[in-house]
């Protein structure tokens, strides 16, 4: 799928909004990205979720399980794993920790993708690698829909990604936006950040 074809989905439900925001980390953004409003429309989750399908074609016969961080990528998960005909399970964090809950298991006869739908630093992605290899799985390699560190990859395996961006953050001081005295909004809360 062109890149441009993806923004026009992005901007068209409004996962994609222009303007001067405060991100979560306290930085300015003249852009503002939320995943789940794009996701929330079953047919473009599907569409994406094809490109990380196709992607990991060759794999297919040997991926039995789709694992995502929770809760962003668990969407992208369930429908990779309904797309590849396995099944399709989340880990998520307890005390700080990455943890299997809800009576989810690995085995070293596992063979694993890992899903998330935005990874900026990865962090998440490499606690959920490191979970499924604690277990002794295997795992084939990663998938996001937007990868926010541009071209390069974060991770220490394989990462495909549906669309690439060089997120555009400036210093509240050094913040241009600010200069020109443009209002300034901060999108969504800290709880589902
Ligand atoms: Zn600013």
């Amino acid at each position: 799928m062109e890149k441009k074809q993806i923004e026009q989905i992005f901007i068209k439900t409004n996962a994609l909004r222009n303007g001067h925001f405060k991100l979560t980390s306290g930085l300015h953004s003249p852009s503002y990205f939320q995943c789940a409003l794009v996701l929330q429309h079953p047919q473009y989750l599907e569409t994406f979720c094809k490109e990380i399908v196709d992607f990991y074609a060759e794999d297919q016969d040997m991926i039995n399980t789709v694992i995502s961080p929770a809760v962003g990528g668990i969407v992208v998960s369930q429908e990779v794993g309904r797309q590849l005909g396995v099944r399709s399970i989340f880990a998520e964090r307890k005390e700080g920790m990455m943890q299997l809950r809800r009576g989810f298991r690995l085995s070293k006869n596992d063979c694993v993708l890992v899903v998330e739908d935005v990874v900026t630093s990865g962090g998440s992605v490499k606690e959920v690698v490191e979970l499924v290899e604690a277990s002794g799985a295997f795992v084939v390699g990663a998938a996001c829909i937007v990868n926010r560190s541009g071209d390069s990859n974060p991770l220490d395996i394989p990462l495909f990604s549906v669309y690439n961006t060089n997120a555009v953050t400036y210093e509240p001081e050094q913040c241009p936006l600010c200069r020109q005295n443009v209002a300034i909004t901060q999108p969504g809360s800290r709880h589902l950040s």
